[in-house]
């Protein structure tokens, strides 16, 4: 039987090494404070503005949540970034997506400062991923999977990721935060040929397709980690995109949906957080 990668161990190792930092920042007279910005009532957008929420109050952080109309022009939410892009008081900004159509999303996310995208939504920071500069923060699920394998020792100098899923949300810059810790990175779509075949050679899996059930036995071999990103509800119940009870009984390492990757996610937000306070507490 595989070893479960369970996210909640690293994200309780993440708070502990947050929760001090968080201190000494109070204690210097800066507030660790997260912006949200919600449109509409979405439900996936709530409960992830909740948990982010929780997470903020765990490490003695604030949230701050700026809730719109699902029907608001861009000239009020480009002016709302605007103002949390002035703010003192706020070092970290997530906007809650997708934004309802026709907004154009790329448009707002590039109005964000790159310092307050603690959510890696900004060209700047997705650019930083690519090059390699510091400027901005990767995008948390994508940085979420990192930690895990971190946290779980699993090394990825010369080792092949095969990557299912091309987004720029997880599976582009997660190609790249992989590049540039030396592991060799296939990045897998849905026009990919003969993806049990490319599945199969891989020495770590990772799943960002959104496709309930796609990853099954004939994608797996023996001795084989796999990071499952999907988050599906099928018949009201949570699932990822790997058929669990299939690759438990072949592969090595696996990381379930619930209670995964997504468990890292929120805080990898906090951490994304605390850096940038303690940037403008410490400037330079
Ligand atoms: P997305 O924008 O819809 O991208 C899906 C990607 O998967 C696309 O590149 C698509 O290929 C590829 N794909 C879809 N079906 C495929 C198939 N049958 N075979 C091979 N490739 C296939 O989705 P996303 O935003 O990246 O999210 C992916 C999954 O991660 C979703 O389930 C989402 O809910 C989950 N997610 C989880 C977290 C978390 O915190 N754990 C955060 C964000 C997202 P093409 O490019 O060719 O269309």
């Amino acid at each position: 039987m595989a070893e479960i990668l369970t996210g909640a161990p690293v994200s309780e190792a993440m708070i502990r090494s947050l929760i001090p930092r968080a201190e000494k920042l109070r204690i210097g007279g800066v507030t660790p404070r997260l912006a949200i910005i919600r449109l509409g009532e979405v439900g996936s957008q709530l409960a992830y503005q909740h948990s982010a929420q929780r997470m903020m109050a765990r490490i003695g952080a604030e949230a701050e949540c700026f809730v719109l109309a699902e029907s608001c022009p861009k000239a009020e939410l480009l002016a709302l970034v605007e103002e949390i892009n002035r703010r003192r008081d706020i070092q970290g900004c997530m906007i809650l997506r997708p934004l309802p159509s026709p907004l154009d999303e790329q448009a707002v996310c590039a109005a964000l400062v790159p310092e307050k995208d603690v959510d890696g939504v900004t060209p700047a920071s997705l650019g930083a991923v690519f090059t390699g500069r510091s400027v901005g923060y990767p995008p948390c699920t994508a940085q979420a999977c990192i930690e895990l394998l971190e946290h779980y020792g699993i090394g990825l100098t010369g080792k092949h990721v095969v990557l299912i899923g091309r987004s720029l949300v997880v599976g582009r810059p997660l190609s790249m935060l992989l590049q540039a810790r030396d592991a060799t990175v296939t990045l897998c779509h849905s026009r990919s040929r003969d993806l049990p075949g490319l599945c199969q050679r891989a020495d770590i899996l990772v799943a960002a397709a959104g496709s309930p059930g796609l990853i099954g036995k004939e994608h797996l071999s023996p001795g084989q980690t796999v990071i499952d990103v999907g988050i599906n509800t099928v018949r009201g119940r949570l699932c990822g995109d790997v058929r669990f009870d299939e690759a438990e009984a072949i592969v090595q390492r696996i990381s379930p949906v619930p209670g995964g990757v997504g468990a890292v996610t929120t805080a990898v937000l906090a951490k994304h957080l605390i850096d940038a306070a303690e940037k403008t507490a410490l400037p330079g």
